[in-house]
Formats: structure tokens, sequence, C-alpha cells
């Protein structure tokens, strides 16, 4: 410590992530409600209603909050009907994209959160040159704006969700199984392309957002989601928000070690989670376990979808694979619940219905990991998400953005 520090107390700047200016609380306050009336604004922020009626006036002045008509409860339309304030859903439209290995997804939302085009296409695993992935989302833009009946200048952001280690705050994709190059300033490059504001983060981040925003974590305040893909992800929410690390790149759960000097990960480290619990670790254990030569290259998908149909008719190799993946799994989950006591962990991906990873004895598994407590272990919940859910995160990571440009201090979003 030096002799220039003063006082004491974390030095946490006047308005924080924590500490939002009231008119955007009021709007959040709106948004996740639904509709809500002002005397309901004003008991939960703890505010004056008249300190609610000037904030909504100026919101309703930008065009973001407009007043509904609601029916009171138990009078059957008889009366003044109460007026509650809403989110104007035409203010701005917001698309969101996830590019995967297998398959690409685009949705177009409102600005209250609603559906307005959806589009999925198959693509082809592989690395790009950053020009052939922009042109690519460039096309997927505008195939859902002929959705949804829109010209691409009438969205306000794009989010967009990549694989890989993805620095959202600074834009750059450092590395990512769709991108031949490393350290990519991908959402500058695209915002160049499309002529509109781009937002990226990696696929982890984006389905937990979707659960944030959409899902069953709405109303909590502390929980995990755990996807398990081509590789294992994680998204974590602290108090509300998305936890992303100092650099932006944290919560690598599929990097966490659970084996000193163990198999090998795609990540160039030996004995991450990953390694053991990924499908290409899956892959990697049937052909030797099975003695399948692979000769004809199989995709990893086939290889995956003959591995589950073997240890359903009873393989007992191919259950083993699948038994100690599930254990290994456990191990990275139960570290998890020690770390962090998370109340709710979200199991998500594509490929859930790999139910063996997730059998019983792997629930029983994590419990026995976990620190006795005596309390109760949190739950956990298996999503079997489409594609289109995590495109809802990418939508939620766009509005995020357009709400803070909206309503939050300039010098606030340039720290961002
Ligand atoms: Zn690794």
């Amino acid at each position: 410590m030096g002799p220039d520090m003063y006082g004491c107390g974390p030095l946490i700047p006047a308005l924080s992530e924590t500490a939002r200016p009231l008119r955007q609380q009021i709007f959040e306050r709106v948004r996740a409600a639904g509709f809500i009336p002002r005397v309901q604004v004003a008991k939960e922020l703890a505010i004056s209603p008249a300190t609610v009626t000037t904030l909504t006036s100026e919101l309703m002045e930008m065009g973001l909050v407009e007043e509904i008509a609601t029916p009171r409860d138990g009078e059957s339309g008889r009366g003044r009907p109460a007026v509650a304030l809403g989110v104007r859903p035409d203010a701005h439209l917001v698309a969101g994209i996830k590019l995967s290995d297998r398959e690409n997804t685009a949705v177009i939302v409102d600005f209250a959160g609603n559906l307005v085009a959806d589009l999925a296409i198959p693509h082809q695993p592989g690395a790009m040159e950053l020009t052939d992935l922009v042109s690519l989302t460039a096309d997927l833009v505008d195939q859902i704006c002929l959705r949804a009946g829109i010209g691409r200048s009438q969205l306000s952001a794009i989010g967009l969700g990549v694989p890989g280690f993805v620095d959202a705050a600074a834009g750059i994709a450092h590395w990512s199984p769709l991108l031949s190059g490393r350290h990519v300033p991908l959402a500058q490059a695209l915002s160049a392309q499309l002529g509109l504001p781009v937002h990226i983060d990696n696929d982890a981040n984006l389905v937990t957002l979707a659960e944030l925003w959409f899902g069953a974590g709405r109303y909590l305040s502390d929980f995990a989601v755990v996807t398990i893909e081509h590789g294992v992800g994680m998204g974590f929410v602290l108090n509300h928000r998305i936890y992303r690390g100092a650099q932006g790149l944290g919560m690598e759960l599929g990097h966490t070690k659970v084996q000193l000097d163990g198999a090998l990960c795609r990540c160039g480290q030996r004995g991450c989670l990953e390694a053991y619990v990924a499908d290409y670790a899956l892959a990697r254990e049937a052909t030797t376990a099975l003695n399948w030569t692979n000769r004809e290259n199989r995709s990893i998908n086939i290889l995956l979808e003959s591995l589950y149909d073997h240890a359903k008719a009873g393989n007992q190799a191919a259950r083993s694979i699948f038994h100690r993946a599930g254990r290994f799994l456990a191990l990275g989950l139960a570290n998890v619940v020690n770390l962090f006591d998370p109340e709710l962990i979200i199991l998500s991906g594509e490929r859930m219905r790999y139910d063996y990873l997730y059998a019983n004895e792997t629930l029983a598994e994590i419990k026995a990991l976990a620190l006795n407590t005596g309390r109760p272990a949190p739950k956990i919940e298996i999503h079997a998400w489409g594609d289109l859910l995590w495109a809802h995160g990418a939508a939620a990571l766009a509005l995020s953005a357009v709400t803070e440009g909206l309503l939050a201090p300039a010098r606030e979003i340039a720290a961002r």
C-alpha cells in the first residue's frame, strides 16, 4: 500500500454497473415487468411517485415507453381502465445471430423482447478467413431482415455469438474454431461491413444471457449455465449480472484441470475437463475402445450417434465411456458448487439427449463431491434448447447495448 493511499473502503465509481441512473432503473423495471403501473414502480424502487412521473415522461418523450390501458382486477371491464407503463415494442429492433459448426441461426426481436423473425441455416464446419465470416454474417443479416420485412438500416444493433475465447468488451475473438486467425477484431470488422453497431460474445455467455433475459434465470441472482457441446463452456450470473472476469475471459470451466498430466486438450494443455467430456473426447475414446478405425473419416456427430446407439443397446464399453465422462463432469460441477454456491446449475446444449452423461449416478456423484454442509445442494436442470434460443441470447446482448447507449451517461459507455 503506497503513501498516496487515503481513506478506506472500495473505490466504487459513482455510476458503476450496480449503481445505474434512476431513469435507466425505471426503464429496466418496466421492461422486466411487461407492463406495470407507475405507483408500483415507485414502490419497488423505493422512490417517490413524483420522481417516477418525471422520469417516465422523459422515457415517453424519448419514445421508449408508452402508456397501456389494462383492465382492473375483478372489475370485468367496468369503470376507467388502469394505466400501466410498457416498453414501446417498435422503438428499436435488434438482430441476434449465433454462428456454429453445424448451423447458423438468427432472430430479430423488438425493443420489448418479442420475436419478430427467425432463421436457421445448416452450415459446414471449418475455420474461415475473417472476410468470409463477415460476408457470411452480412448475408444472414440480410436474409433475416427480408423475412422480417425490414431493411438492414432499421436495425439498431446486432449481437453475434461465436464459440471460442471472446473478449466481449473489446470485440475481439482471441480464438474461435470458426476463424483461422487469432486475436481477430471481429466486432469492428462486422460493424464496418454492416454499418451497424455489432456486439460479440462467446456462445456460453449467450445461452446464459438467454436464460437471464428469457428463461429460468430471470428470477435468480446467482446461477450457472454449463454448456456441453464441441467444448465445455460456462456462463455465470452474479447478482443478476453476467460475470466475465477482469479481462473478460473468465469462467472457462472446460479448461479447469481435473487430472494432473491427463488427457490432451485441444487448447494444448493436459488434464482439462473438456478433454474428458466434450464430443471430441468421447469420439476419441470410442475409436479406441470400440476398435473403430474410422477409416471412412466419419464425422464426430455420426461417431457419437453410433456410440450412443451402442450404449442404449447394452454395449458395456460404450456405456463405460459415457459413465467415465459423466464422472469427470460431476467433478467439474462439484467444483463449481464448492466455489460459487449457485442457486441453480443449468446444463445446456444441442446434444442433451446423450442422457448417459447426466444420469442419476452423475448427479449423485456431484452431491458426494460437494462440501457436506447439511444444506440442500443446488438444483440442476437440463435444458435441451435449440439454437434459436442461443440467438435470443445474442439479441439480449444487442438489446442491452442499445439500452445502455440510450440511457447510461456517455462516459459510462466510453469506459466499456
Ligand atoms: Zn484445455
